[in-house]
């Protein structure tokens, strides 16, 4: 189609969880491979994408294996699994055709590059894909937070949250057949109906920043390009 996309800069935040496809834990090579064709395709639009990946499938700093640790020791390491994530996905993205630049907000210079606003803007300028790794650095965050404050930092016009499920439905659409999805919500709306749809600190940024969310699936082929070409996908939450 000759219709242009609706944005021009977003971030996009993928949990951990979402590169293990069907696998128990780590990384399954088809499941980040699909995932990072469908970041080519709005890549290739002129679409500015930076990526905020998260850990969960490898650690996490409040279960499984952190039980029983210090919260901080154990949630620094959840921020290592995330440049785990990075380095993988950047790889794929490479492979892919596209040019991806990982950068931590911890530092750790051998691997990755650190994390500078500018340099980053520059980078997505270029085309470049930019995959902030480490979430906010900071311990007792989430890199759902993280996707907020880069989303904010580098003016992107939307944070995209991509799940399993293609929006923000009534009710669990997997038990009641009866639920229906939300195309819109405003943030007051989506916190009085109590519908978590990120973590509280997370959901407050983006609200406090006028930053809208959509919540969309990225297991759903052609989804992401619906949603940058401003299509009715997924589900908006906006202020
Ligand atoms: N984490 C942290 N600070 C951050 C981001 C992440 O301490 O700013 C740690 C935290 O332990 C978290 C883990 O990294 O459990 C993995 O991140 P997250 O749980 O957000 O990953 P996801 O659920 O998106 O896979």
């Amino acid at each position: 189609s000759l219709a242009a996309p609706a944005h021009k800069r977003i971030l996009l935040k993928l949990s951990g969880e979402a590169l293990m496809g069907d696998d128990a834990f780590g990384i399954n090579r088809a499941t980040i491979v699909r995932m990072v064709e469908e970041i080519a395709e709005v890549n290739q639009l002129g679409v500015q994408v930076a990526v905020v990946i998260g850990g969960g499938n490898i650690f996490r700093g409040v279960a499984g294996g952190s039980v029983g640790m210090d919260r901080a020791t154990a949630d620094y390491m959840g921020m290592l699994a995330t440049v785990m994530n990075a380095l993988a996905l950047a790889d794929a993205m490479d492979k892919q055709g596209m040019t991806a630049r990982v950068m931590s907000a911890i530092a750790i210079e051998q691997v990755v590059e650190p994390y500078v606003r500018p340099k980053a803007l520059q980078y997505l300028e270029e085309g470049k894909v930019v995959v902030f790794a480490a979430g906010t650095g900071n311990p007792f965050f989430t890199t759902d937070t993280a996707a907020a404050l880069r989303g904010a930092e580098i003016g992107a016009e939307l944070v995209l949250k991509a799940t399993k499920v293609d929006g923000v439905y009534t009710a669990d659409p997997n038990k009641d057949p009866s639920a229906t999805r939300y195309a819109k919500l405003t943030f007051d709306e989506a916190i009085s109906r109590n519908l978590g749809i990120m973590d509280a600190t997370a959901f407050a940024l983006c609200r406090d920043q006028k930053l809208p969310i959509r919540v969309f699936s990225i297991v759903k082929h052609g989804a992401l390009k619906r949603v940058v070409m401003g299509e009715d996908e997924g589900t908006l939450v906006y202020a």
